[in-house]
């Protein structure tokens, strides 16, 4: 019987095969036996320097991606008590040492040359087999054309509200934002009149229904009457829903606005709903999962306030102060490259490493490919090693007067040792005290405090999306599904790179899944949701992948064993950076007390970067921490 479905799903096609090649680059409809023998290939140069294989391009891997296997293992051995003895030690030494080739950390090496000098001499080390962290680029090669993909950081969200060094940093590398008004095709969708829709299944609501007609996200919650009439809840929920939708009643009478702000950062979106509205419980079914993109956690963990301030339901009448618009709210979502912020770290690289990505411009660089084999070359000043974890930084002598730093690495198995003058530790924060057990007690509590937030971006690739067309959808919230919602990609055209407009063509989906536990305080969340996410496989994704896709899209005659073409599943155990909840959290802590700030204190010469350090998960945050790690540096 299960064999049955799977067969209709699609399961037994090509693509089931990615489970176990895991991440090898193979076309579809590409013959397992070549995929197979490319794989073994790849492996077998991997001893030594698997980056200079031709063959040797990660965008274009498929499968489970993101934090991939062969990344992780080497960081959880050290925090299980791993050692790695006698180091063989690098002949080079270097002006600078990053650990982390996220957008901090080349941010970082890029400041550094320009305060320090263009010849100042940098190796940047990353445990993955590709630059730019979270910024990860996927591609598919269809039979007709290059698909490109973003597999983590989505955006520049309001860049003209960055910092001057993050906007500078922007312009310098030759991005101008303000080109994405042309390239961001803001109307084909409506144009076309796709809405948003909510797509309720029958395990939550007794019945699969698409209803298109409602916004999710923070741009608003509220289902229009003909929508609500269609909503397979009880007529005693509908009417609550209704009741919290459409009248102003203040729901906490007697109260100052100071005071209801106070009480409402303190109470769970969910616990004001069923306490203060008091709606029927199945209200709640809807509204659980809506701040998974942002927050990762549902209402029970996200504080009334916040969904106050993203204009969620059931405040009209509260006449609350204080919520100004978002800087996303002032400034378009359109600031948006193919890959997504991968072409801002391919950008960097682009400046850090001559002859790396080909090109000269913002647009070249979406369709630029990039020669993996020059990264790490011995003639260029900034290196970047990839497939190499760091397990040790600690001074060449006394932390308080050392001129050497050494970082210990292990790559293709072996461990190596490396000097230079300074270290930027662009790595999640809570890596670091095992990497520096040196540092004073309090900083490595510090930076410990920090539980990064899983997540997983999906993309998947089918063979047209005229079934969105057919049901007038461009993006669907899945309130009870495996994964919280698929949308159309952005349709952005960009230098060579033309987005597939006609629903005829080929195209990507983004499916979005947070891997939560609701009931628990959120860092237990992202912990049991980090362990799930690590112990599942791609068969599961890839299942319920067509599962979900295909209950959602049946009505325009989407069927997942003939149309999904590929898929790659990005999990991110170590996702956004821990952001202080007040639901959890003490309130009006000063800045000087949060633990960020007391983790990211200089150390030496060991300095701290990555978006941890400053407990918000934006591409600005990564940039302004490694701008501020290398002024450490480079200004006194
Ligand atoms: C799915 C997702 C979507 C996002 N979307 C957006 C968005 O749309 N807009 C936005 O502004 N921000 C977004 N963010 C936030 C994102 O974190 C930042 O934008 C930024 O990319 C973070 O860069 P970073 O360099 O600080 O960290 P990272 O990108 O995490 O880079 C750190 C690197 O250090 C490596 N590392 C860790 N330990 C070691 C070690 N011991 N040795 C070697 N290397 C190590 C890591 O594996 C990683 O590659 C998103 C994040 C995620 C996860």
């Amino acid at each position: 019987m299960e064999k049955k479905r799977d067969s209709a799903l699609g399961m037994d096609r090509n693509i089931t095969r990615r489970d176990f090649l895991n991440g090898c680059a193979v076309t579809i409809g590409a013959s397992l036996t070549t995929a197979s023998s490319t794989w073994v290939k790849l492996l077998a140069a991997a001893e030594t320097a698997p980056e200079k294989d031709p063959n040797y391009y990660p965008p274009a891997k498929t499968g489970m991606r993101g934090s991939h296997d062969g990344s992780w293992e080497v960081a959880h051995g050290l925090r299980d008590g791993e050692t790695w003895p006698d180091p063989v030690a690098d002949q080079e030494s270097y002006d600078l040492l990053v650990v982390g080739g996220g957008i901090s950390g080349l941010a970082s090496a890029y400041f550094f040359r320009k305060f320090a000098g263009s010849r100042s001499k940098i190796l940047i080390l990353d445990n993955h087999d590709d630059f730019g962290g979270h910024a990860k680029r996927n591609e598919f090669q269809t039979s007709q054309r290059l698909l490109i993909g973003y597999g983590g950081t989505q955006s520049l969200e309001a860049p003209h509200h960055y910092s001057k060094e993050a906007f500078g940093l922007l312009q310098e590398l030759g991005i101008d934002v303000d080109r994405f008004h042309k390239y961001f095709d803001q109307k084909l969708y409506k144009g076309m009149g796709l809405k948003r829709a909510t797509f309720f299944d029958k395990e939550t609501f007794g019945i699969d229904r698409l209803l298109p007609g409602f916004g999710t996200h923070y741009l608003g919650l509220t289902y229009p009457p003909e929508v609500l009439a269609q909503i397979p809840i009880s007529d005693a929920a509908r009417k609550d829903l209704e009741r919290l939708q459409e009248t102003k009643v203040d729901y906490l009478p007697g109260l100052s606005t100071g005071e209801k702000r106070r009480k409402l950062i303190k109470t769970s979106y969910k616990d004001y709903l069923l306490q203060y509205v008091k709606v029927h419980p199945d209200v709640i079914k809807i509204f659980q999962t809506a701040p998974h993109g942002l927050y990762a956690v549902g209402i029970d963990a996200v504080s009334a306030w916040d969904c106050f301030e993203m204009d969620y339901p059931g405040f009209a009448g509260m006449k609350l102060e204080g919520r100004e618009d978002s800087p996303e709210q002032a400034e378009p979502y359109i600031f948006h490259f193919p890959d997504g912020n991968a072409s801002v770290a391919r950008l960097l690289v682009r400046s850090l490493v001559p002859g790396s990505v080909p090109g000269t411009t913002m647009e070249d660089v979406v369709t630029s490919r990039v020669n993996y084999g020059r990264l790490d070359d011995s003639e260029v000043a900034v290196r970047i090693r990839l497939n190499s974890t760091a397990v040790h930084a600690q001074h060449v002598g006394d932390p308080h007067d050392a001129k050497q730093v050494e970082v210990t690495y292990v790559r293709g198995g072996k461990a190596h040792k490396v000097r230079a003058a300074h270290c930027v530790l662009a790595c999640y924060n809570m890596v670091i005290p095992y990497l520096c057990p040196e540092m004073p007690e309090k900083q490595k509590e510090a930076l410990s405090y920090c539980v990064k937030l899983p997540l997983v971006y999906t993309n998947v690739q089918i063979r047209n999306w005229e079934s969105f067309q057919k049901l007038g959808v461009s993006q669907i919230y899945s309130p009870g599904g495996y994964f919280n919602g698929a949308t159309l990609d952005f349709p952005v055209s960009i230098g060579d790179y033309h987005f597939p407009s006609k629903p005829e063509e080929p195209c990507l989906l983004h499916l979005l899944r947070t891997p939560c536990k609701p009931g628990l305080p959120a860092k237990e969340q992202y912990r049991a949701g980090r362990y799930e996410l690590m112990t599942t496989p791609f068969e599961v994704f890839e299942r319920n992948i067509r599962d979900q896709l295909g209950r959602m899209l049946a009505g325009g005659g989407f069927d997942s064993a003939r149309d999904v073409q590929g898929i790659t599943v990005n999990r991110w155990p170590h996702g956004y950076a821990y952001e202080y909840n007040p639901l959890f959290e003490p309130l009006d802590r000063p800045d000087s007390e949060r633990p960020c700030v007391i983790g990211r204190q200089a150390f030496g010469r060991i300095h701290i970067a990555n978006s941890d350090a400053d407990g918000h998960a934006y591409t600005n945050i990564a940039i302004d921490q490694g701008y501020r790690a290398v002024r450490e540096i480079t200004a006194g």
